[in-house]
């Protein structure tokens, strides 16, 4: 048989005309289509244009859908109750930050940097949740991390890196998307030091991750590994960069309140601050309220981190009637949840209002805020949820508070609870 020369399955060069072939189990292929299949990929699974790529052009602004503050503010409404400041706070910043993205590059030297926020508040009060639901409204990639689990690099954990690896992950590996996503970085009250003077004592661990953070917040291009961790040290490394990221950091900073009071007893407004400040705790107020950088730094946040964080807010904690209007309001509020399941099974679902009463008033006395609401609720549910879709009969189920306080007492939740 004849010899013939091995050619490109795909092109057709010949083997002299190309720089490389590659042979497979039924043809070849060259160099040039690699190149072009590779770039084929690249569009059409992760939406990436390499020839802008290529050029280091720069991409279209990124249009979105941006609503002023008080838009953006009237959606959170539908699913985060009170906490006004904040959402007042975010509401602003976030559209400050976008309208920043889609600004042309001027001409004049005034450049608008970047806000990124941090959040002071008692767990469970809805500081991811206004995160998630800010990101969920612009969509935009969203990621969560939670600080006590990073550490330095070198050591066991995870590295800071590995916070932009879940956003790239949540933006389907769409560099240009991560690159507009927003990060919330939860406990970053966990990595505070230990004390406020730093020769005293060197809380590595703590301080070494708030250093490493600040390259993430400040904006710089970071080498992530796409599929995150060291389980897959062969990856290629994604360059991704942390300018236009916008960082929300969260914390309940337990035991802030002193540095507050001590910042404004010792201040020289008058002799009865300590008397003002039990005052407006007799009120029921919120110290936090008058939270400052100051006092970030007292708790132990070095001060290169917080003046990445320029932006500082606060949340309430959630009292009795905040509960049950988080019970009921929201757009996705539990009890819409519920009616919309049981309505699957064509059941009417209906709670009387003391039944609420009595689920607000088990989340209060064992201290399990909002987040406690659903545990409450599934414990007092599950009979009916396991039950109901195997009767035909029934087309209306309502929730007594007889029946919730049966259900609730019966459960191991409220056992261990009481236990505890
Ligand atoms: P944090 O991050 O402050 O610890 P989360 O945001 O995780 O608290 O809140 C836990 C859950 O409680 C949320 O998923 C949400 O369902 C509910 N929740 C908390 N605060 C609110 C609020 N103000 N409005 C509505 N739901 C809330």
């Amino acid at each position: 048989m004849a010899y013939k020369e091995p050619v490109c399955s795909f092109c057709g060069r010949k083997k002299n005309e190309v720089d490389l072939l590659l042979s497979g189990t039924e043809g070849h292929i060259c160099n040039h289509c690699i190149v072009q299949g590779h770039d084929l990929v690249q569009q059409e699974l992760y939406g990436v244009n390499p020839k802008q790529k290529k050029k280091g052009k720069k991409s279209e602004l990124p249009k979105f859908d941006l609503k002023p503050p008080i838009e953006l503010k009237e959606y959170l409404d539908q699913y985060v109750i009170g906490q006004e400041e904040a959402k007042k706070v975010l509401s602003v910043a976030v559209y400050n930050h976008y309208k920043r993205l889609m600004q042309p590059e001027s001409d004049d030297d005034v450049v608008i940097e970047k806000s990124n926020i941090i959040m002071v508040g008692e767990t469970g009060t809805g500081k991811t949740y206004l995160a998630r639901n800010i990101a969920k409204m612009l969509q935009v990639p969203f990621a969560i991390a939670d600080a006590t689990v990073l550490t330095e690099a070198g050591y066991v954990g995870e590295d800071v890196e590995s916070i932009l690896s879940r956003l790239l992950q949540a933006a389907d590996y769409n560099v240009e998307l991560a690159e507009r996503g927003i990060v919330y970085i939860d406990e970053i009250d966990k990595i505070a030091r230990k004390s406020d003077n730093p020769s005293i004592t060197r809380d590595v661990s703590g301080e070494g991750v708030q250093q490493g953070l600040l390259k993430l917040l400040e904006g710089s291009i970071v080498s992530v590994p796409p599929q995150g961790g060291r389980k897959h040290p062969e990856q290629p490394l994604e360059k991704v960069n942390t300018q236009n990221i916008l960082f929300i950091c969260g914390g309940a900073f337990d035991g802030i309140e002193r540095h507050i009071a001590k910042r404004i007893n010792t201040a020289p407004i008058g002799f009865s601050t300590d008397k003002r400040m039990d005052a407006l705790r007799e009120k029921g107020d919120n110290i936090l309220r008058f939270v400052s950088q100051q006092d970030l730094k007292s708790f132990g946040l070095i001060p290169e981190l917080i003046g990445r964080l320029p932006l500082l807010t606060y949340l309430n904690p959630l009292d009795r009637e905040t509960l049950k209007r988080i019970l009921t309001e929201p757009k996705n509020s539990l009890v819409k949840q519920y009616e919309k399941l049981f309505g699957m099974e064509k059941i009417k679902l209906k709670f009387e209002e003391e039944a609420i009463d009595y689920i607000v008033d088990q989340a209060v006395i064992f201290k399990l805020g909002a987040r406690g609401l659903r545990s409450i609720c599934e414990a007092i549910l599950t009979d009916a949820m396991f039950e109901l879709p195997s009767k035909e009969d029934v087309d209306e189920f309502v929730v007594t508070k007889q029946y919730a306080e049966q259900n609730f007492e019966r459960s191991a939740f409220y056992e261990l609870k009481l236990v505890a």
